[in-house]
């Protein structure tokens, strides 16, 4: 099964994923994370997209779709979380016949994201993602799983925040309709934390799995 993550930064997308990786097997791919890794590795495809990314810009599609096309499999199940994000990437995934049969739409109160995103803390080793109030480690700025250092991400302070927003505003309503119109859209309530989230969207995929088996 393919799924694709649809929603704005802060709606729970990397958590929610990396909970159907642990639990269900599907591989995670996050194009945000594969982007960061190129920044961190100090690569020419890092340091062309660093140059959107903390702005909180879209990096142009030909380095999106390079670094996808290096870390997708295409006959395995995986979940898409950060792609597509606009049209002209969504038919890229339909003409590459990499298309994912369902597109979750993640629902969640501006409020929400930025208290979510302004307080997100992420371990430098492994990835974990914390809150400073809603899932604080349990020593300050160390990670619970494996000692790693937490840091901010970059593009989590406010005024970036406040951009990007504005650009998944922007791009977000045609992709909605995108998948709408292909009878592939699902939406999910993701103003919960992220467990009952979760149990949602597993509910939600459940449905589409015994209509698909009718
Ligand atoms: P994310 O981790 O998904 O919030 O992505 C962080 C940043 O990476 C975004 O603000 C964009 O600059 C860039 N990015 C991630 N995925 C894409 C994409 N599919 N298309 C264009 N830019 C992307």
């Amino acid at each position: 099964m393919k799924i694709i993550l649809l929603g704005p930064p802060g709606a729970g997308k990397g958590t929610l994923a990396k909970l159907l990786e642990e639990r269900k097997g599907f591989s995670h791919i996050s194009t945000g994370d594969l982007l960061r890794k190129e920044v961190k590795e100090n690569t020419a495809l890092g340091a062309k997209a660093k140059k959107f990314m903390e702005k909180g810009l879209l990096v142009p599609d030909s380095l999106v779709v390079e670094v996808l096309k290096k870390n997708l499999n295409p006959n395995g199940s995986f979940v898409l979380d950060g792609f597509p994000r606009n049209i002209s990437q969504a038919k890229m995934l339909e003409e590459n016949n990499i298309d994912a049969d369902t597109a979750i739409s993640l629902k969640v109160k501006d409020a929400i994201v930025i208290s979510r995103l302004s307080g997100r803390r992420i371990c430098s080793k492994c990835g974990k993602i914390y809150h400073l109030v809603n899932m604080p480690p349990k020593k300050e700025g160390v990670c619970d799983v494996c000692g790693g250092a937490l840091f901010q991400r970059e593009d989590d302070r406010e005024e970036v925040i406040k951009k990007r927003l504005e650009v998944y505003r922007k791009e977000s309503e045609e992709l909605i309709g995108y998948y709408a119109e292909r009878s592939k859209l699902k939406e999910v309530d993701a103003n919960a934390e992220a467990e009952e989230t979760y149990r949602k969207l597993i509910e939600v995929l459940g449905e589409d799995g015994k209509k698909r088996k009718n």
